[in-house]
């Protein structure tokens, strides 16, 4: 991997880590309990379906956030890039497109 690369990569993750923040800042925002107890029942069981969907969300923006962190982690280290799997280098685009996977997409899949 070039320096420019690891450049783009590193750029690539910081936009993404703060794009996430933003998100878990407003599924925290709709996820917070509420005073459902003066709704009628419909709206009551809309909005724990809706939350319920937030909610799993809101885990998977996490779970994503913290696989950032430690790629952002990894980066600085030589072996960042390749395949924990099969040692082969991940294409670029994959990177690019997803800059915490340790896995080539055979591996992967
Ligand atoms: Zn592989």
């Amino acid at each position: 991997m070039t320096e420019t690369q690891r450049t783009a990569l590193r750029d690539k993750i910081q936009a993404e880590r703060t794009r996430l923040a933003a998100d878990i800042a407003t599924l925290e925002e709709v996820t917070r309990p509420g005073d459902e107890d003066c709704e009628d029942e419909i709206t009551r069981m809309n909005s724990l379906v809706n939350k319920s969907v937030n909610e799993a969300a809101l885990a998977s923006a996490r779970a994503r956030l913290a696989a950032l962190e430690y790629a952002q982690k990894r980066i600085e280290e030589p072996e960042f890039g390749f395949c924990i799997d099969c040692g082969e280098q991940i294409p670029m685009p994959r990177l690019l497109a997803m800059p915490e996977a340790s896995r080539c997409i055979d591996c992967a899949s």
